[in-house]
């Protein structure tokens, strides 16, 4: 099955409004023509109508960083899938390893927030990837195991159709590090024929699987040549947009 690429920009906590507002806006110039792959920024909240309203008409999407699983309540300081996508955002990221080393998220909060975002007609794009140690540890696929099947747990495969998968090993966030191409196919292959066993063949043949770290316009190409890669998650070099859409035009 086809899947359509996607480059996706992770802005983390970095740019004001204004600041993300003319970057979106440059993003949405140097991208004029290109309908593929698919792109899509997350900027911080506040900025997200911002960078909505920046990127009207050119094709690119926004997403948020996170949400909070229910509708709306008294829980000062969260954002719920329905206000974020009253922001024009189409996705949301979901489970980055920031959020689970930062902010204590585990699985079974990956799981309620994939459920909200798509109740709220948000694609989630769920992160899930190994440290350092468990690699060295052989834990890998164990760790890569159990953070499919409890962030995905109790869904039917009718219920998660859209899904998009970020393998982002968490060595290689930020570090500059990049898994090797071998690494990288491995765990792709083997995060699809989870995703199989799971749920069938025809939601794993569909599901994006995107790899994140430390990718560059000069290491994307070699990533996206791997038969099971559908796009990338990018941290640091999505910050500029002129870097960020060398990126897009470098996937070959
Ligand atoms: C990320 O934050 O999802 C990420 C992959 O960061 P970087 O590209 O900076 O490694």
């Amino acid at each position: 099955m086809s899947r359509k690429q996607l480059i996706a920009g992770n802005w983390k906590m970095f740019k004001t409004g204004a600041e993300a507002g003319q970057a979106a806006q440059k993003l949405a110039d140097l991208a004029a023509g290109i309908r593929e792959p698919e792109i899509m920024i997350a900027p911080a909240f506040p900025s997200l109508p911002i960078v909505a309203k920046a990127l009207e008409g050119s094709g690119i999407k926004t997403g948020a960083q996170n949400l909070f699983h229910e509708n709306e309540g008294a829980y000062t300081g969260e954002v719920s899938g329905p206000m974020i996508r009253d922001t024009g955002a189409s996705y949301v990221i979901i489970g980055h390893s920031e959020r689970r080393q930062y902010f204590m998220e585990t699985d079974v909060h990956v799981n309620k927030k994939i459920r909200s975002a798509f109740q709220a007609g948000l694609t989630p794009v769920m992160c899930i990837g190994e440290s350092e140690t468990e690699r060295d540890e052989k834990k890998t696929f164990s760790v890569l195991d159990k953070q499919v099947s409890n962030g995905l747990k109790d869904f039917r495969s009718d219920e998660i159709e859209g899904l998009v998968v970020a393998y982002e090993p968490v060595w290689a966030i930020g570090t500059g590090k990049t898994a090797t191409t071998d690494q990288v196919q491995e765990v792709h292959g083997y995060v699809r024929s989870l995703i199989a066993g799971l749920f069938g063949n025809f939601l794993a043949s569909g599901t994006r699987i995107l790899y994140g770290g430390s990718v560059k316009p000069d290491n994307i190409r070699s990533l996206m040549e791997l038969k099971d890669v559908d796009g990338a998650l990018v941290g640091g070099a999505s910050l500029d947009p002129e870097k960020f859409i060398k990126i897009v035009q470098n996937i070959g």
